[in-house]
C-alpha cells in the first residue's frame, strides 16, 4: 500500500508521480482494482469534490475523411455504417446542442470530421458558436476541428470558442504505427497554437489500442507536459469496418486502472471518461465517477451512448452531483494561471475525432507495487453486441439522446 499513500500524497500536492510509479498502478491486480480507485478517489474529491461535469457531442461533419486513423470510423475507406453528412447549418447544429444543454450539460463539444479546417470552414463554426451563445450566454463551446492553421485558433477564440479539442491519443513512439496522413508532432503543435491563442486546451488519449503500458505512460506524461485543461479518456470502440475492429483488450478493472493513473498523473486537471465507456466500463460505469470527474451525456460522434437519463441516474445514484452552469470545473489555481489538461476524438469524443486504435499486445495485471512492465491482459471477447452506430440526433430527424 505504500504505492498508494505515496501516490495520494503527491496527488494532493500536485507533484509528478515517477514513471515507475505510474507503471506500477497499470500493473496491480483486480483483487487490487477498489484500492487503487479508493486512493485515486481522494486525488479527485481534494480537487473537484464530488462534482460531475456534463459535456455534450455535436458532429457537426460527419465521416468522409481523406485521413486514415485506423481507430476511427470516418476514416479514409472505413467501411463501418455510420451516418455520413457534410455540415450541419448553424441553426441546426443550435438545435442539438439545446438538447444537450437542456440535460445538464454546460459543455457543447463542436466537430468535424477532416484533416483541419479551411477559413472558410472557421466562419461557418463562427457563426453556429454564436447562434449556440445567442441561445445560452453562459454555455462553454469546445471546437474540435483537427489540426489548425496560423491564426485560425485566433478567429476561434473571437468568435466565442472557449476551448479547443485535439487529442495525442497514443504516444510518439507508436503514433505511425495508427495513423500515416499526419504525425504526431502535428498534433502537438495544434494543442499548442490553441494553448497560445488563449483557448482552453483540451487533448487526450485512446485507450484498447494494443499499446503498452510504457506507451500509456508515455502519452499521459506528455499531455501533462503539453498542460491542457481537460483530459477525456477514450477506450476504443472496435467498429467493424476499420483497421481495428478485432482489438477488444480492454476489462473493466483495466480501464478503472488507466483512469486512475491518469488521475495520479494530472491530478488537478478535469479528467474525462469519454469514447466507450459503456463498452468496456459496462456495470462498472458508477466507480469511474471517483477517478474521472467529467462525462460525456448521451451519444457519442458516430456510436449511441446509453440514454443520457440513465447517465444522470448513475450519477445521482454515485452520490455524485451534476455541476451547474454557475459552478467553475478547475480548481483555483488553474483558474488564475489560465492552464490546464484537454482533445479531437477517441471512440467516440472529441480529441482525435474517434476513437479508435493502433495495433498492440500489452496491458496489465500483476501484483501491486510491481514497477515493470505488466503481463499481457486476457483479451475481451469481441462484444459487437454492445456497439450501437448512431442513428438519431444530429444529421438525422430523430430527436438526439440527452
Ligand atoms: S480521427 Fe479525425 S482526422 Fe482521423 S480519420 Fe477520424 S475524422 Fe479523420
Amino acid at each position: 500500500m505504500d504505492l498508494l499513500n505515496t501516490l495520494v500524497e503527491k496527488g494532493l500536492r500536485r507533484e509528478l508521480p515517477t514513471r515507475d510509479e505510474a507503471l506500477a498502478v497499470l500493473a496491480t491486480s483486480d483483487d487490487d482494482v477498489l484500492d487503487v480507485v479508493a486512493a485515486a478517489g481522494k486525488v479527485r474529491r481534494h480537487w473537484f469534490g464530488r462534482r460531475v461535469k456534463l459535456n455534450y457531442l455535436v458532429n457537426l461533419k460527419s465521416g468522409l475523411c481523406p485521413e486514415d486513423c485506423s481507430y476511427c470510423s470516418q476514416r479514409l475507406g472505413s467501411k463501418a455504417g455510420i451516418l455520413k453528412y457534410t455540415w450541419l447549418k448553424p441553426e441546426e447544429a443550435s438545435k442539438a446542442a439545446a438538447a444537450g444543454l437542456a440535460g445538464g450539460a454546460k459543455r457543447v463539444c463542436l466537430v468535424a470530421s477532416g484533416r483541419g479546417p479551411t477559413d472558410r470552414d472557421v466562419d461557418r463554426v463562427s457563426d453556429t458558436i454564436k447562434a449556440i451563445k445567442d441561445q445560452n450566454e453562459q454555455v462553454e463551446v469546445c471546437a474540435c476541428l483537427g489540426l489548425l492553421n496560423d491564426g485560425q485558433a485566433e478567429r476561434l477564440r473571437e468568435a466565442g470558442a472557449d476551448a479547443y479539442n485535439h487529442n495525442l491519443n497514443t504516444s510518439e513512439g507508436t503514433y505511425g504505427d495508427i495513423t500515416t496522413t499526419h504525425t504526431y508532432a502535428d498534433r502537438v503543435d495544434t494543442v499548442q497554437k490553441a494553448h497560445a491563442a488563449g483557448l482552453s486546451a483540451c487533448s487526450g488519449l485512446i485507450a484498447g489500442m494494443g499499446e503498452s503500458d510504457e506507451d500509456l505512460v508515455d502519452v499521459v506524461y506528455a499531455l501533462r507536459e503539453l498542460d491542457p485543461d481537460s483530459v477525456p479518456v477514450n477506450f476504443l470502440i472496435p467498429f467493424e469496418g476499420t483497421p481495428l475492429a478485432k482489438e477488444w483488450n480492454l476489462t473493466p478493472q483495466r480501464c478503472l486502472r488507466i483512469l486512475a493513473m491518469v488521475r495520479f498523473v494530472c491530478p488537478d486537471v478535469e479528467v474525462r471518461i469519454a469514447g466507450g465507456r459503456e463498452v468496456h466500463l459496462r456495470t462498472m460505469q458508477p466507480l469511474a465517477l471517483h477517478l474521472a470527474n467529467s462525462i460525456f451525456l448521451g451519444d457519442y460522434l458516430t456510436s449511441e451512448g446509453q440514454a443520457g437519463k440513465a447517465d444522470l441516474d448513475m450519477i445521482a445514484d454515485a452520490g455524485f452531483e451534476v455541476e451547474g452552469a454557475g459552478e467553475v470545473t478547475l480548481p483555483e489555481h488553474r483558474v488564475s494561471e489560465g492552464g490546464g489538461c484537454g482533445s479531437h476524438e477517441g471512440g467516440g469524443s472529441c480529441g482525435s475525432h474517434e476513437g479508435g486504435g493502433a495495433c498492440g499486445s500489452a496491458s496489465a495485471s500483476t501484483s501491486m507495487c510491481a514497477t515493470t512492465t505488466a503481463e499481457p491482459e486476457v483479451a475481451n471477447e469481441a462484444r459487437t453486441d454492445l456497439v450501437a452506430v448512431r442513428r438519431r440526433g444530429a444529421g438525422t430527424d430523430l430527436a438526439p439522446n440527452a
